[in-house]
């Protein structure tokens, strides 16, 4: 890229300068950005766009897609948009991806959706100072998304913390905060959409390359809208205030109370799934260095696929420290969900798709 200050002036200052896209449409970024991924239904709600906006704050993450409404008069056309959105020029990820070891785990310290093996690899690389913080994705007392900026293994008790939230959360924007004041790195946990974006981010941009030391994804089938969600949880009798736990498995949504439990087929919640997520194919999240997903071992257990060397080092960590207990996976089962998600993909405008995905997708 072309910055004239280093990369961490650039931080400091919100100022980004980034090379020119080599396809612009007309009109000011913001525009071009608009119509090809947003209009379209391409924008996967990563909020790449929102963190790397220098007109702060502008570019609203409200509950039913990215907007920016003021972008005539405030848009600086820096097209730092364009450079960091994963689907402008979309290469849609899938399979099981590299991986170096595939287990199945149950953290013996921590609570969490499934084996708490992603709270495990966060809470390990804290313990040894591979980071010094970490984003999750918390929750408030109406499972609407919150993130947290955790720096103690401590505060991984809180359950707010754990567990998932089937809702979009806004991690990307918070990097630009935890680059500042990090001195050993940062660890990141997200959806497959997060990951690429923020994978997006550090081609871009090298200090994130370099800052951000651990990334654990979590397998996705699809994520919504906070707003569309609680509606529809509502209307099935779902009290958000007393939910304690909600899971998508073997077909069904459950939401869980304490004295009750709702389920229905997830199949039903088909009209509410966003555009973003219907154009996705990543089930397992090919790009972290960790994917933690449920499907593929038995119950109380997390399915982790370690895929880098970093992973591998801590993997090696936890199992020293007899953090967790082990057990085998089921492959054939990940592969069925892979197939699945594959297979419902929606109709991504051809033009849209890089030439490397067009030959994949005529084997
Ligand atoms: C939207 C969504 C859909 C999923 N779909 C599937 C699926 O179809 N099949 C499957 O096997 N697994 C799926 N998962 C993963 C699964 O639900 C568990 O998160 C995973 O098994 C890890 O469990 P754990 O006990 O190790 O995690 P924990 O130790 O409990 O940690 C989970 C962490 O995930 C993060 N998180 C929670 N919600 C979000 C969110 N909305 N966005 C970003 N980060 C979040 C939080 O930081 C949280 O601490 C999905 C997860 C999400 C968020």
């Amino acid at each position: 890229m072309s910055n004239t200050s280093s990369d961490t002036a650039a931080v400091e200052t919100l100022e980004w300068k980034v090379r020119i896209p080599k396809k612009r449409i007309k009109d000011k970024a913001w525009m071009d950005l608009k119509k090809r991924v947003i209009d379209t239904g391409l924008c996967s709600h990563c909020s790449a766009c929102a963190f790397v906006c220098p007109v702060q704050g502008i570019i609203s993450l409200p509950d039913r897609g990215i907007d920016f409404p003021d972008w005539e008069e405030r848009c600086i056309d820096c097209e730092g948009c364009l450079r960091v959105c994963h689907r402008w020029e979309y290469t849609p990820l899938s399979d099981l991806g590299e991986y170096i070891e595939l287990i199945a785990a149950k953290s013996k310290r921590f609570k969490g959706q499934d084996g708490a093996m992603v709270t495990e690899f966060m809470a390990s690389a804290l313990e040894m100072g591979i980071i010094d913080r970490a984003i999750f994705v918390g929750r408030d007392e109406e499972w609407r998304p919150k993130i947290y900026h955790i720096r103690s293994v401590e505060q991984l008790r809180d359950t707010r913390i754990s567990g998932t939230k089937y809702s979009y959360a806004s991690v990307l924007p918070e990097l630009k905060e935890a680059i500042r004041v990090t001195k050993k790195g940062i660890g990141v946990v997200g959806t497959p959409c997060i990951v690429t974006g923020l994978r997006k981010i550090q081609k871009e941009f090298k200090i994130f390359k370099d800052k951000v030391k651990l990334v654990v994804g979590l397998f996705c089938m699809e994520n919504f809208y906070y707003d569309q969600l609680r509606a529809y949880l509502e209307k099935k009798g779902v009290d958000m205030r007393k939910l304690v736990k909600m899971d998508i498995t073997r077909g069904k949504f459950i939401a869980t109370m304490p004295d009750s439990e709702i389920s229905f087929p997830v199949k039903e919640m088909d009209e509410i799934v966003p555009h973003g997520c219907e154009r996705c194919t990543d089930f397992t999240d090919v790009l972290a260095d960790v994917s933690v997903g449920s499907v593929g071992s038995k119950v109380g257990y997390s399915t982790v696929v370690v895929r880098t060397e970093i992973g591998k080092e801590i993997l090696d960590y936890i199992r020293e420290k007899r953090y967790a207990e082990f057990s085998n996976v089921i492959p054939d089962v990940i592969d069925k969900l892979i197939k699945l998600k594959k297979k419902r993909i929606k109709n991504i405008p051809g033009e849209y798709l890089t030439v490397a995905y067009k030959k994949d997708t005529e084997k």
